[in-house]
């Protein structure tokens, strides 16, 4: 995950950043979850809350969140902004940054 234990209550699991924080169900009330035991629930920041996939299977979840794993905090961003120029632009930030002796 982007964040470690000591700090699970304050940094998004997903996205890594401190954040207003909303306890999140791994699996829906709707899909047959719904309890509020420690292993039914994240702590998502809102954008992601609003975003996490509706599944029953609790693997779902967790892949999806650790898919998104950053190395360092608050990097999630900037890694995502590189991958957008290079899907816009058809070459990565580093490859253009070279071409033009940056
Ligand atoms: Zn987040």
């Amino acid at each position: 995950m982007s964040v470690d234990a000591s700090e699970a209550t304050e940094r998004c699991w997903r996205c890594g950043y401190e954040a207003r924080l909303e306890r999140c169900h791994i699996v829906p009330e709707a899909l047959g979850g719904g309890d509020d035991s420690a292993d039914n629930l994240v702590f998502l920041c809102k954008r992601f809350h609003i975003g996490d996939p509706n599944v029953s299977d609790p693997e779902i979840m967790w892949d999806w969140i650790r898919a998104y794993r950053t190395p360092f905090y608050d990097t999630f961003w900037a890694i995502e902004g590189f991958k957008e120029y290079e899907l816009i632009y058809g070459k990565s930030f580093d490859e253009e940054a070279r071409e033009r002796n940056i």
